[in-house]
């Protein structure tokens, strides 16, 4: 398996106390970064994200509470985080939310949540932590988009235009920042068994009145492969995109959709 040396490097994940982000924060720590975590939850998944992410060597994390919906928080997150433990060499957005409604009755309030979380958040941390990231010609900026990014699937208004923007915001950044040691990418997944994924199928299950596991086999039959992406084969990507084999990879959308895309 390859590894990745990210000693001395200090990263913030967002979205880490659950899913996916949880996960790219346990390989960045066991890469040997500094990882700091961020999110919601009940104190006992925040307590149980640090021991998980604690257990791969690194340094204990510190863990961060900003609610993405503020768009103030977003900012003070990096700030906050920049004071306590240093500036920020690897920023990982992956916090994220899903509502599922037809359009006719997509709420402005979910719509502008979605955006908030999904899309206005990356974009104020990341104007916040790339200055540090220029000033030492280093930098690592990777944000969990999706499918979701390309293709525009039914009741998903909201979600598929923050990570379609979220996808045109991975590029103009890399495009600013194309002749610097700074690399900004985009991550696509398709289906991943996350709580965020879970919550989808159990209000399948309950919309055709069939249990979670029919609900589950039928939506990940919409995956090519038939199987769920593993949350830590997201990670691994991220891990690689950190990796000096990776400084030139740039602005691009990195599917990870078991071969959805391919059709
Ligand atoms: P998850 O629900 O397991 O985790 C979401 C994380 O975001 C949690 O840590 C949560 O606390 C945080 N978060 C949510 N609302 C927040 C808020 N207002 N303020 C601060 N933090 C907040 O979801 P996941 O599946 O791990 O999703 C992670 C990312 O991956 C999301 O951006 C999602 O869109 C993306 N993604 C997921 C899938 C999938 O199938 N699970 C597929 C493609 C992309």
């Amino acid at each position: 398996m390859l590894h990745t040396s990210l000693e001395g490097r200090i990263a913030l994940v967002t979205g880490s106390t659950s899913g996916i982000g949880l996960a790219i924060a346990r390989r960045l720590a066991r890469d040997g970064a500094t990882v700091c975590l961020h999110g919601l939850g009940e104190p006992s998944q925040i307590e149980a994200a640090i021991s998980d992410a604690a257990a791969q060597t690194a340094p204990r994390p510190r863990h961060f509470g900003a609610n993405l919906t503020d768009p103030t928080a977003a900012t003070s997150l990096i700030e906050e985080v920049e004071n306590t433990v240093g500036k920020i060499d690897i920023l990982v957005n992956s916090a994220g939310i899903q509502h599922v409604s037809p359009v006719t009755e997509f709420s402005l309030e979910r719509w502008n949540a979605v955006l908030a979380v999904n899309l206005t958040a990356a974009f104020l941390t990341i104007q916040r932590a790339l200055p540090a990231m220029l000033d030492r010609n280093w930098g690592r900026i990777i944000n969990i988009a999706s499918v979701s990014a390309y293709f525009g699937v039914p009741n998903k208004a909201a979600y598929a235009a923050s990570k379609h923007g979220l996808l045109g915001l991975t590029k103009v950044v890399s495009s600013e920042t194309a002749r610097t040691g700074v690399t900004c990418n985009a991550v696509c997944p398709g289906w991943v068994l996350t709580p965020l994924v879970e919550r989808q199928i159990e209000a399948r299950a309950a919309r055709d009145a069939v249990s979670f596991e029919t609900a589950r086999a039928e939506l990940v039959s919409s995956q090519p492969s038939g199987q769920f992406v593993k949350p830590e084969q997201v990670a691994g990507l991220v891990s690689f995109l950190c990796s000096p084999d990776a400084d030139e990879v740039r602005g691009v959308g990195w599917n990870m959709d078991g071969g959805r895309s391919a059709r």
